[in-house]
């Protein structure tokens, strides 16, 4: 995504520029608003523009407010100085910036969680709120955990992974 002093986003449906501090819109749908890669909107109406192409279930726009440009130069920057995954070791992929069309049904990115229960869960739990990125981070978790047992199980020559091919330390 190219930077610019002049405004921080371009709308994903018209591409009308997003200023700096000011009103935009995005997806309550967590696939739809990656960090860098998500879907921004400068009204509704442009929000609504995706619906069809994503087929959410249960969505509704989000008013938000962008960074000021200090702000944004910031993420930037710590952005950059992100490249490696300290706790795994893993490299994190950054993907090209793709605003206007950021691929919705990779499985990569989809949540594998029923949020309304992991959410309900934790309300009757401790009576908490669950922010929206939580869904994501479970989800990654879980494929993780998925990508560790079919190691093992491949490692065994089976091909149905089992409750014993997930460690529990
Ligand atoms: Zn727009
Ligand atoms: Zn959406």
């Amino acid at each position: 995504m190219e930077f610019t002093d002049q405004y921080w986003r371009l709308c994903s449906s018209c591409k009308k520029p997003i200023k700096y501090s000011s009103k935009y819109y995005e997806c309550n749908v967590s696939t739809c608003t990656g960090r860098r890669t998500g879907y921004v909107f400068c009204s509704v109406p442009c929000w609504e523009t995706h619906l069809p192409q994503a087929r959410h279930r249960d969505a509704w726009a989000i008013e938000n407010s962008s960074p000021s440009l200090v702000q944004y130069q910031q993420e930037l920057k710590a952005e950059s100085a992100v490249s490696k995954d300290a706790t795994s070791g893993r490299r994190l992929i950054i993907k090209p910036a793709t605003p206007a069309a950021p691929s919705l049904s990779a499985s990569q990115n989809e949540i594998l969680v029923v949020v309304s229960k992991m959410k309900q869960y934790v309300k009757d739990r401790a009576d908490m709120n669950t922010a929206g990125e939580v869904a994501d981070t479970l989800s990654d978790l879980i494929r993780r955990a998925c990508d560790d047992a079919i190691d093992q199980a491949r490692a065994d020559g089976r091909k149905t992974i089992m409750t014993r091919d997930f460690k529990q330390d």
